[in-house]
């Protein structure tokens, strides 16, 4: 923290590189999502805690944390040390080992649905694994989605995850709308769209018994962060025994953040299957698919295919480890007490400078939405914020040296100490008055 610089931040650097790295990389990044961010994307030297230090010199206070993944904050000893001692002993076998075993184990201890595990690279692969367990152990086609909910970027399930309002049809019966330029439609053939956290039309939907699979966000946290409706979740789970159709958790982002358990440890609700990435791993390339014995073991023994070279790759397990052991009740707690503490602070900044917005969601990863004077509860709430307004309020927000995503979500980690939300809080009262 030496090294802090003086408000307004320049970023010329980063300007330069990337359109320097247009030469090579569409757009000078590799994700879309890293796209188009006010004033420039970034490029980064180093991670280390709370911090990212950028090819300015500049010292930023980071709430993206890779989007989610860094809950022990940038390069933590821990995890360093065990790759580092993990890549002595090599890399990737193609077959099993005993780091991998304890990753599985480590998994099936915490998580209350995982009775089996299988490792993969990315939450969009795991999705599809949870998809087509669901529909090979169902003999049934469609997949049920929520309006606002991504599940990875790939063509059957890219569907109305950030639908334009005019093109999704009406609200009490959405019709799905492709994602990206390029998808093949067909591949939408077996996905339906519904409003989340409405029981009623979805009780009534699985009622035909002809789903495979329904598919959701356990607390909406890819768009805003919303918690499930009272009792929401139970009824699904309910409704989805009553017709036997498969209930699967998307907890990429929930899954070792909302708890040690993830969501359905922490509402108290067990789907059939679950996916995680993101925090299982503290930033290795780490995906999970996790669930009920009879039917991950149809990878064994019904005939359905899973694959993946880079699966249970070593040193990815490393981290595996070294993240899991580390998400103790007491880290839990102290995430509690200063994701609150900030959220709060974020609120009354925000308040006293005059500006409506409502701030939702957990302490681990909360969302800010202007123009909000309540909690959302779907995703056509989320339509109605000033979009405008919070980017110029995280832009100014960034040159005074904190960083958060320009979509409204900040995500917390274990190193992000009281100084810090100190420093947080005072950008933010700033960055409001600036803003409004
Ligand atoms: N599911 C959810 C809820 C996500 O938030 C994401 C990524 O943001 C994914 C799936 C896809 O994971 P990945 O980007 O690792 O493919």
């Amino acid at each position: 923290s030496s090294s802090v610089s003086r408000p307004p931040l320049s970023f010329d650097g980063s300007v330069r590189q990337i359109k320097e790295n247009m030469r090579w990389l569409p757009g000078g990044v590799s994700s879309n999502f890293r796209l188009g961010i006010a004033p420039t994307p970034l490029v980064f030297e180093r991670g280390e805690g709370p911090f990212l230090f950028d090819i300015d010199g500049n010292r930023l206070i980071d709430y993206y944390l890779g989007m989610g993944p860094m809950i022990l904050g940038h390069s933590p000893a821990g995890v360093r040390d065990a790759v580092k001692a993990q890549a002595d002993k090599g890399i990737l076998f193609a077959g099993q080992s005993a780091v991998e075993t304890e990753a599985a184990r480590r998994v099936c201890e915490m998580v209350p649905c995982a009775e089996r595990v299988r490792f993969g690279s990315s939450g969009s692969e795991a999705v599809q694994g949870a998809l087509r367990l669901a529909r090979a152990a169902t003999g049934r086609r469609i997949i049920l989605k929520f309006e606002g909910h991504y599940h990875g970027w790939f063509d059957n399930i890219l569907w109305s995850t950030a639908p334009a309002l005019n093109a999704a049809g009406p609200e009490d019966a959405p019709v799905p709308v492709a994602g990206s330029v390029g998808q093949e439609a067909e591949a939408g053939g077996g996905i339906e769209v519904m409003a989340w956290n409405n029981l009623a039309r979805l009780e009534a939907r699985l009622a035909k018994g002809d789903v495979a699979g329904v598919i959701m966000e356990a607390a909406m946290c890819n768009a805003g962060a919303i918690h499930p409706g009272p009792g929401y979740l139970e009824g699904v789970r309910e409704a989805c025994t009553r017709t036997g159709t498969i209930l699967i958790f998307d907890e990429v982002i929930t899954g070792f953040r909302l708890s040690p358990g993830g969501a359905q440890k922490r509402f108290g609700v067990t789907p059939d299957l679950a996916t995680f990435g993101k925090a299982i791993a503290n930033g290795f390339p780490v995906a999970a698919l996790a669930g009920r014995a009879d039917l991950l073991d149809l990878f064994a023994t019904g005939g359905v295919v899973h694959g993946g070279t880079y699966n249970a790759q070593c040193l990815s397990m490393a981290a595996t480890v070294a993240t899991l052991e580390a998400l103790t009740p007491e880290l839990f707690a102290t995430l509690e007490t200063r994701g609150t503490r900030l959220m709060n602070g974020i609120r009354d900044a925000l308040a006293e400078a005059g500006i409506k917005a409502s701030v939702a969601g957990f302490p681990q990863v909360f969302h800010v939405a202007f123009g909000l004077d309540q909690p959302a509860r779907d995703y056509r709430d989320l339509t109605r914020i000033n979009r405008l307004a919070y980017v110029a309020f995280t832009t100014a927000l960034l040159k005074r040296g904190v960083r958060a995503l320009e979509r409204g979500a900040w995500f917390l980690s274990s190193e992000h100490d009281d100084a810090v939300i100190d420093e947080t809080l005072a950008a933010v009262a700033a960055a409001a008055r600036e803003t409004k």
